[in-house]
Order: C-alpha cells, then structure tokens, then sequence
C-alpha cells in the first residue's frame, strides 16, 4: 500500500521544494542579519511541520522556534470559518521579531487571525513565510506588522493539495512532495 498511488499529479517535486526552501532561509537571514534579538520562527500546526523543520536547517542567524495551532478546517476540504486558537505559544514574543511559518494562505482566514493574536501579545514586527499562496481564494487581505515582510514559496494553483506537511483528514502530510489528489478520493 503506497499514498504515491493516490496521487493524480506532482504540483512540486521534492528538489524543487528544497531549492526554494534554500532560498527562503537565505533571503532570511540577509533580512534578519542586523536584528539584535533573535527572531522567534512560529510554525503553524501541523500543517507546516515538515517547511518549518526544513527551513530552519538551513537559518544561519540564532532563531527561537515555537509552535501555534489554529483550527478553521474539518476533516473535509472546505474552509468552515473564523479559526480559533487552540494552542498557543510557549515563548513570550513582547518586543520581538516574529516569522510565522505557514503551509499555504488559502482565504487568509487562519493568517488575519494568527497576525491579530501576535500583534496582542506585543510583537513588533510580524512577517510571513508561506509555503504556497493560493491567491484566487483569498476573501480576507492580511496585514504584516511593523517592517514585516513576506515570503512566499510558490504560488499554488486552485487546486486541494496534499503532501509535505498538507494532510487530508491527516493523511499525506509525510509524502516528501505537494501533490493533487485524485478526485475520487475527496468528493
Ligand atoms: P485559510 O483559508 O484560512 O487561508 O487556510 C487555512 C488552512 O486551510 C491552511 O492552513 C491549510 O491547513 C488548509 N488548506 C488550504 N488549502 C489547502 C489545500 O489545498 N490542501 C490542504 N491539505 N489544506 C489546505
Ligand atoms: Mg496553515
Ligand atoms: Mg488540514
């Protein structure tokens, strides 16, 4: 039994994932390089366990790692709503340099929550690193926080992705790469 059978088309090839997370941490620490504290890197869960873990292998600079989890989605693959946080941070990030890590801002539901929580809790800059951007659905326009900037990995076509950390009722988050499903499998 293999989850590559389940799986119509390749979207982006674990070469090509790597590359692009290469670049991402580069950009990174050019960016971050003259911060005196170390930025704290916040992964969304789960979905970007897999990014996260890959990214911050190859930071340079000192980072601190948390993790946040906020739930919009059923088991299903239509968004239901305004998320909510349901695990929250360890570190207290008051005066610093945050860098959510997210799988994919899909209707920035989930991302104008997240950003709304870490500006409460005194972040003073908060920037975005997506794995993809899914910029047909977006419904809700985000905001990044003081010199915040945004990363982005690729831009994703309108389709429902698994893999590399995307699940479906949590499977295919270990597949190494982000394919599309075959459609019998979700409708
Ligand atoms: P939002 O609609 O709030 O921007 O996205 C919320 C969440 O929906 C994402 O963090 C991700 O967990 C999930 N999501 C959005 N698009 C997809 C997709 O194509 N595949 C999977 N597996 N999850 C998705
Ligand atoms: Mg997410
Ligand atoms: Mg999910």
């Amino acid at each position: 039994m293999s989850l590559d059978a389940d799986i119509e088309r390749v979207l982006f090839t674990e070469e090509q994932i790597s590359k692009r997370v290469s670049e991402l941490a580069s950009q990174i620490d050019v960016d971050f390089n003259t911060t005196t504290a170390s930025p704290v890197v916040v992964g969304v869960a789960t979905g970007a366990f897999l990014f996260l873990a890959d990214l911050v292998r190859k930071i340079k600079i000192p980072v601190l790692v948390d993790f946040i989890r906020a739930e919009s989605y059923g088991s299903g693959t239509v968004s239901n709503g305004a998320p909510r946080i349901s695990f929250d941070l360890k570190i207290d990030i008051q005066g610093k340099h945050v860098i959510l890590v997210e799988d994919i801002v899909d209707t920035g539901n989930t991302l104008s929550c997240l950003i709304a929580h870490l500006k409460s809790k005194g972040a003073s800059s908060i920037s975005v690193c997506t794995l993809l951007d899914k910029p047909a659905r977006r419904k809700v326009n985000f905001e990044l926080v003081g010199k915040g900037k945004y990363y982005c990995g690729f831009e994703c076509p309108d389709y429902f992705v698994v893999g590399y950390g995307f699940d479906l009722a949590e499977l295919y988050r270990n597949l190494p790469y982000v394919g599309v499903l075959k459609p019998e499998l979700y409708k």
